[in-house]
């Protein structure tokens, strides 16, 4: 189906289905007050540079690029099978797994075909999914911010193609438990592949969450993404992989955009992998100070979704554009979920201390749930 775009006066036959695609709404930078140490706090970003180690290997790396990069991306695919413990042939890296997404959706939907995720879930869903031409099913959370399973399983039609778990979920923070996601598995047919989003595992504490690797093991269906930008805190170089059996695999190889792994966004994967443990003791740290900010928070009578993920969310309404300015007006730029909340990443100390003070100064008797 191609529409010719009226108005621009340009003649190129654009796809019916780009107009329906949503615009991604990315974090915004941290706004310049004269005087004033300001903090993004919105794109769920670490706080912490990369390590010494990991940035000479980038330097290294540099010396390199005027080669394209090993298409295979062997040193990082065999890093992370042992890493993780599974087959080489089972790993497929992407530029972020939001491009590993994109190429799921893309090697299992045609035009018209469905693709159920939660909403409010992470802004990508949708909009990977019209550039396919599929149709978004939302299923809304729980009132309590949470994945409805069951209601995502009903959602399930002959025409569905994908199933996204977000967990933790992107705003809200919550995770799945085991046992639901094992009883939804159970009903999803085998030919609808399931992505288990967990881009904030590293982050989780609750011991009720499954092990999404474990369930991958035992359920053909099921495909795993993970990425480098928020624990390993290298978002700028662009890298995640999924883990999914070897059918699945070979389709991400095939979709994948050839040379898109840099050799400087490989080596410093391996790095990091090499260097987890002082990476891990950054990812305690970072969880320390979410526990240190929802205490304080629950004290000042907020009543927060569970987050096990590296922000916290709040479920304000349409009173989040005034909880956002208020934050702006203080030096911390947060990201605002339309009127249903705003979700906040946990960063340095101060500025968390700063959105503690900000949030115990915001008037809570105008919020109503959006
Ligand atoms: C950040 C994020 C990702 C990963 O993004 P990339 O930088 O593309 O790897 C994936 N899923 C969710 C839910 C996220 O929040």
């Amino acid at each position: 189906m191609t529409a010719t775009t009226s108005g621009s006066g340009s003649p190129v036959g654009l796809r019916a289905a780009l107009a329906q695609v949503p615009d991604y709404v990315a974090g915004r930078p941290a706004p310049v007050v004269e005087g004033l140490t300001t903090y993004k706090m919105s794109s769920n970003e670490n706080p912490y540079p990369p390590l010494p180690s990991v940035v000479g290997v980038i330097a290294e790396a540099a010396t390199e690029v005027n080669r394209y990069p090993d298409m295979a991306v062997t040193d990082l695919v065999q890093a992370l099978a042992d890493f993780i413990g599974v087959p080489h042939d089972h790993i497929s890296t992407g530029t972020g797994s939001s491009a590993v997404l994109s190429q799921l959706i893309n090697a299992t939907c045609d035009e018209g075909d469905e693709v159920v995720f939660a909403w409010r879930s992470f802004e990508l869903y949708p909009i990977a999914t019209a550039i396919a031409g599929a149709k978004a099913v939302r299923v809304p959370l729980t009132p309590d911010h949470r994945h409805d399973l069951d209601a995502m399983a009903a959602a399930i039609t002959d025409r569905t193609r994908l199933v996204i778990v977000c967990t933790p979920n992107n705003p809200t923070g919550t995770s799945v438990h085991r046992d639901e996601l094992e009883a939804f598995l159970a009903k999803v047919p085998p030919s609808v592949l399931v992505v288990i989003d967990e881009a904030y595992v590293e982050f989780v504490r609750d011991p009720d969450t499954p092990d999404a690797l474990e369930l991958y093991r035992t359920h053909p269906n099921v495909a795993v993404l993970r990425t480098f930008s928020k624990a390993y805190g290298l978002a700028g170089l662009r890298i995640g992989y999924a883990v999914a059996s070897s059918e699945v695999t070979a389709a991400l190889r095939r979709t994948a955009l050839p040379f898109g792994i840099s050799v400087v966004a490989e080596e410093a994967a391996v790095a990091s992998l090499a260097a987890y443990d002082e990476l891990d003791a950054r990812v305690t740290a970072v969880v320390a100070e979410r526990d240190r900010v929802v205490a304080a928070l629950t004290a000042q009578g907020w009543e927060l979704p569970d987050s096990q993920a590296n922000f916290v969310f709040f479920p304000l309404g349409p009173a989040g554009a005034a909880f956002e300015q208020a934050c702006y007006d203080a030096g911390l730029v947060v990201r605002r979920h339309g009127d249903e909340g705003v979700r906040v990443t946990i960063a340095e100390p101060e500025a968390n201390d700063r959105l503690i003070r900000v949030a115990g100064a915001f008037d809570r008797s105008s919020i109503q749930p959006g």
